[in-house]
Formats: C-alpha cells, structure tokens, sequence
C-alpha cells in the first residue's frame, strides 16, 4: 500500500512529477497551498481586489474559483455562453448549478442573444476561420470587456500547467517573441480598460486539477468541446504527455524554468500600449480591434449570403 507522505494514512493520489503521494485531505491541502504560493510569489493578488473568474464548466475554471473563494477572495465568475450545441448548455448549466450552490455571483453572457449573432458556429460558418481562432477572440474581447464594464480590476483564468506548457511548444517552435514576451502567470494592465491578468493555476497539472474538483464534489462538464478534436493545442498536448511519461516533471521543468531563465529576455520585445478602438472603445493595435474586425467580417458575409438567396 502506498503510503501518504504527509500522515502516513492510505495515499489515494500518486504524483509522479512530485515524486509523492497524499491521501484526500492531504491532497486537497497540498492543492491550494501550491495555488496559494503560485498567487504570492508572482503577486497576483491582495484581499482588496475585485477578481472577475472566467468560468467555462470545467474542472480547471471551476476549481480555481471554488479555491479563491474559499480562500476569502472577492470573486464574482463570467460566463460566456459560445452557442455550440448541447456542450455549451450543459457547461453554462454546471457553471450556474455550482455559483447557486454556493451562493455566488456570476455574470452570464449568451452570444446566442447578444445583439450580433457571433456564435461560434455561425462565425465559423460564414468566415471559414478556425474555430478555436475565432472563440479565442471572442473571449478574450468579453472577458476585458465584462471586467472593465463590472468594474473588475483583475481577470483571472484557470489556465493548467498543460495548457501552459502547450502554449509555450507552439510558441517556442515558431519561435513567436511577441507571444512569448506575454506568456506569464500575471499580465500587468498596459491599458487604463485592462485589468490585470492572472492564471493561479499555472503549475498545476490537468489531473491535480481534475482530481481536486473530484474530491471537492464539483460537479464539472466532463465532456470536451466538440471543436477540440484536431486542434493543435491538443497535437502539443499530447506529445508533452509522451514525454511527461518517460520523463516525469519534464512539464512543470519546461513551463516553470521558462518563467525563470527565458521570460525575462524576451519581455523587451512586447508590443507598445494599445491606443482606443474607434468602434467599440475598448484597448486595440489597430484604428479597430480584432474584434470588431471580426463582427464586421461577419455581418458583410451576412449581407453578401442574405443578398444571393
Ligand atoms: S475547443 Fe476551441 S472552440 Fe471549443 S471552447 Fe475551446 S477554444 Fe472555443
Ligand atoms: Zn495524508
Ligand atoms: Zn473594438
């Protein structure tokens, strides 16, 4: 029987990029204490805070969130209904099931009704854009744009050590300095409608965050986005997790000596200030944003169909 290293009961979770073992409630302490750490080193947080969580539904969002509020943080989660099929009503119904249950505030933001109809599937279908691509955009457009409306002064996302990692192969492998300048657990605002931009559980891995909402019973949507599929996130994904089984800790080696040794090298190269967005108002590189560009995309393609049927 393995043996928890903490209290030396049964271990019900092995890590071995850790080398270690805890039982539950080993495990659940050794969970936020590292997410704690994580938000104290890299300063992300002060009890004054006002956070704006991104919640999706699953297991990553919503256990960051069930950590920050249990850990007495001012949270208030957004959800951003994507219109796509059955997997984005089940995820804004266990992102509203766990904000009830708890007694916490969550905006909610469907694009199925929004003013512009900018459902994933209607921009993919009309633009020819690649689906994750486009929703990317769209996020991030609504998370600053709810953040800085709410009045929020820090976004927080709950990005994994797998996503973290994923993002830095394709970022290193195109060797993409601007990106690579903005890969960081905390992004400080370079705009008076920016907040500031945290990711908690950046060394935290896919199955720590997994097994944590497990045992915390939250009730997450289980089922990926069906646009996942062939993703390349999901290429660079799984080859880290071949190496992650030869070599356990290549992960968190990869994504935590980036921070440490490369980052601060490539944080010359980041972009200038943004200036306004003369449509929408919000930070942009252009006289538009991507955004708008983007809507505007799709209501000329709307045009165009509507005018040859
Ligand atoms: S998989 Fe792609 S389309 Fe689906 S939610 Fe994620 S980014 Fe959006
Ligand atoms: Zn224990
Ligand atoms: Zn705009």
């Amino acid at each position: 029987m393995t043996k928890c290293k903490r209290c030396r009961e049964r271990a019900e979770v092995q890590l071995r990029s850790h080398n270690t073992a805890f039982c539950r409630p080993c495990f659940i302490m050794f969970f936020e204490r590292q997410v704690e750490r994580a938000i104290s080193r890299n300063q992300m947080l002060t009890r004054d805070d006002r956070i704006l969580v991104a919640v999706s539904g699953g297991k990553d969002s919503l256990a960051l969130w069930h950590v920050l509020a249990a850990q007495g943080y001012q949270t208030t989660g957004f959800h951003l209904s994507l219109g796509i099929g059955d997997y984005s009503a089940q995820s804004r119904a266990a992102t509203e099931a766990f904000a009830s249950a708890r007694g916490l505030p969550l905006i909610v933001e469907d694009l199925e009704t929004a003013e512009e109809d900018i459902t994933i599937p209607t921009v993919v279908g009309l633009t020819r854009r690649q689906p994750c691509a486009a929703c990317g955009k769209i996020k991030r457009h609504s998370f600053d744009r709810a953040a800085y409306e709410h009045g929020f002064n820090v976004l927080a996302t709950g990005h994994n050590l797998d996503d973290e990692a994923a993002r830095l192969m394709g970022n290193v492998l195109r060797w993409q300095c601007t990106q690579l300048a903005k890969q960081s657990p905390v992004l400080r605002p370079t705009h008076p409608k920016f907040a500031t931009k945290i990711r908690p559980l950046y060394l935290r891995s896919e199955y720590e965050t997994a097994v944590y909402a497990f045992f915390q019973g939250i009730p997450y949507v289980v089922d990926e986005c069906p646009n996942s599929t062939g993703a390349t996130q999901l290429t660079y994904k799984e080859l880290l997790n071949r190496l992650e089984v030869q070599m356990p800790g290549t992960k968190q080696a990869f994504v935590k000596d980036f921070h440490r040794l490369a980052q601060p090298a490539f944080s010359t190269t980041a972009d200038t200030p943004p200036n306004d967005c003369t449509e929408c108002g919000m930070p942009s590189y252009g006289s538009i944003c991507s955004f708008c560009s983007l809507v505007r995309e799709v209501r000329i393609k709307k045009e165009r169909t509507r005018a040859s049927a």
